[in-house]
């Protein structure tokens, strides 16, 4: 299911995790080759990416959300 961006943060590791308005995290990383995210690595290509849509499969299926 798409959802929309509104926000990030960092999980204990440093990766960077996009809060979807659904509720749900998604780690967006950048580790080439497999994941090629350069615009999470840069203040302004998150900011970028902020209202934009990523597919949520936690959403699809079906799980609680991840903030309170
Ligand atoms: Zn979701």
């Amino acid at each position: 299911m798409r959802r929309t961006i509104t926000g990030y943060h960092r999980d204990e590791e440093s990766h960077w995790v996009a809060e979807l308005d659904c509720g749900h995290n998604q780690h967006v990383r950048h580790s080439p080759p497999w994941v090629v995210r350069p615009w999470v690595t840069t203040p302004a290509g998150r900011q970028s990416m902020l209202g934009t849509e990523l597919d949520c499969r936690k959403c699809d299926r079906g799980e609680g959300t991840d903030r309170g």
